[in-house]
């Protein structure tokens, strides 16, 4: 599909513009495919017209429209977000459902990986002490704990690999009993049951607060912790308030009991031999380019295809660098339910951002753009591709648990951290993330892998990246062979063979909750 010279790379043969690939850019005067002379200087990973192109004509990537042109382009020229105007998204009212043919794939067996087998059927890649949160009040005591924790219990539990607390902005001030609200509370409530935290609930509470723990342990039986002299073995919420602590010390001393007794229990699950089936891998990008969409998101939807092919479950997400390629994927869902449920997440998502008077022109980021994506059309084109060809099974709106194997559709915003915290809570056990302009992006909870788009970043951050698929662009490698690189490196990595560069450095970043419901 990729036609390649040294100079530029044209994904598509009805694409109008290439993307440059040269290091460095491209002088004025270059002699480029087709005999085209640049006009000008056209950076790496920007566009550059392969044809003359009159004022109001379509600009072609990847096959599709990106956009119209706002004024004359001649051949060989810079085309970017100055001179392409964005077009309208697709009508939601009018795509097809279901209409491609399902095929049958081959089954790709024998492939392993070393997890922890947990009560509830799930597979964890690593066995961390996961301490929810009911409110944000009691981060600063989690923090001061989780640090005793890793200096006076850990060293006693070696099976343990970590101990994270779960703290996030949400709890009181907002309006928990507006609809919206569902979304954050499910989102604490299912990352708690995360595969990585071996089904050991424990949660510290203030106790005042509007998120009241029980809520988020509904369908569970729970012992609230009440007394610190006869204090229930098997209780999972502490609250601050409870007035049998005498001061901040007797607190401590209580959460430090309680965790005790869940590193017991952690410390006893040992590594198993599952099959590639038990992988639930989150998709993601963060800091786009214009190669993300020709090496690492292919590269990367290569991997999703095998994946699903050994019977994992794969989730892609990101609705607003879906939103402008949904024709693209209605057709791939397996039933018009789903191709309906799609459709679904894109008129809620347009209406959540027309409430607050935002478009999806809000997307790409300053850096997308310098990276040389000119439209959020243009963006999406390329990030669906890390979807791969596999036939879209379900769709979980924001905050929900992943129901079936195969490809899911998880409904999440783009934002790396809320993605990144919303697919923890539909039950990933391993991310991986591709980036063309570089973020140190990772995850306490689970591994996430870092793919670059362009090996102008895989060598500047060769600590940082954990593979390369710039080497695509440079002719070096097929997107099958990383793809496949990526498979066995998901693999050793879930196995706990290799650490992801993100958990060897120990950068860790927050969690942030999608909150779509007022605070008061
Ligand atoms: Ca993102």
């Amino acid at each position: 599909m990729t036609q390649t010279n040294s100079r530029v790379i044209r994904v598509h043969p009805n694409d109008n513009v290439a993307i440059v690939v040269e290091q460095g850019g491209l002088a004025e005067g270059t002699i480029i495919e087709g005999g085209i002379t640049t006009t000008m200087a056209i950076p790496q990973g920007h566009k550059v017209a392969l044809v003359k192109m009159a004022e109001g004509d379509q600009v072609v990537r990847y096959g599709e429209v990106i956009g119209t042109t706002l004024v004359a382009i001649a051949s060989g020229s810079h085309v970017n977000e100055t001179n392409v105007q964005l077009p309208t998204a697709p009508a939601l009212d009018e795509l097809p459902l279901a209409t491609r043919e399902i095929t049958a794939v081959e089954p790709l067996e024998g492939y392993t990986f070393e997890g922890f087998r947990n009560p509830d059927g799930s597979v964890g890649t690593k066995n961390v002490l996961g301490i929810t949160t009911s409110v944000q009040c009691v981060a600063g005591t989690v923090d001061y704990v989780v640090q005793r924790i890793k200096h006076e219990l850990l060293p006693r539990f070696s099976n343990v690999d970590d101990v994270v607390g779960l703290n996030h902005s949400y709890g009181c001030g907002v309006a928990i009993n507006a609809p919206a609200a569902i979304v954050p509370i499910r989102t604490l409530k299912n990352i708690a049951l995360n595969p990585n935290f071996g089904n050991e609930i424990m949660i510290i509470a203030l106790g005042c607060e509007k998120l009241q723990p029980s809520t988020l342990l509904s369908d569970r039986p729970v012992r609230i912790y009440e007394n610190t002299q006869a204090a229930d073995p098997e209780a999972n919420v502490l609250s601050l308030q409870d007035d049998s602590f005498q001061g901040f010390g007797e607190m401590v001393e209580g959460i430090l009991a309680m965790a005790e007794r869940h590193l017991e229990r952690l410390n006893r699950r040992q590594r198993e031999t599952c099959p590639a089936s038990e992988l639930v891998v989150g998709m993601q990008c963060g800091g786009s380019d214009a190669f993300s969409g020709v090496t690492a998101n292919p590269a990367v939807g290569f991997a999703t295809d095998l994946i699903v092919r050994a019977g994992g479950s794969v989730m892609f997400s990101e609705v607003t660098e879906v939103r402008d390629a949904i024709h693209l994927l209605t057709p791939r869902a397996i039933d018009e339910q789903v191709g309906r449920a799609l459709i679904e997440q894109m008129a809620w998502y347009d209406d959540y951002l027309s409430q607050g008077q935002a478009d999806r022109s809000a997307n790409p980021s300053p850096g997308n753009k310098k990276g040389g994506l000119s439209n959020v059309v243009e963006k999406a084109l390329g990030s669906v591709i890390k979807s791969g060809n596999s036939p879209i099974v379900d769709v979980i709106g924001p905050g929900e648990r992943l129901r079936r194997k195969g490809l899911t559709f998880a409904a999440t915003p783009a934002s790396d951290f809320i993605c990144g915290t919303l697919q923890l809570a539909a039950g990933m056990n391993l991310q991986v993330f591709t980036t063309g302009r570089g973020t140190p992006y990772g995850l306490a909870m689970v591994p996430v892998l870092k793919v670059s788009s362009n090996s102008t970043l895989g060598k500047r951050w060769h600590d940082i990246i954990d593979l390369d698929a710039g080497r695509i662009a440079t002719g070096d490698a097929s997107i099958e062979e990383v793809g496949w690189e990526l498979f066995l490196l998901i693999l050793d990595v879930a196995s706990g063979r290799q650490q992801a560069a993100a958990d060897r450095l120990g950068i860790h970043n927050d969690l942030v909750l999608f909150n779509p419901a007022p605070v008061t």
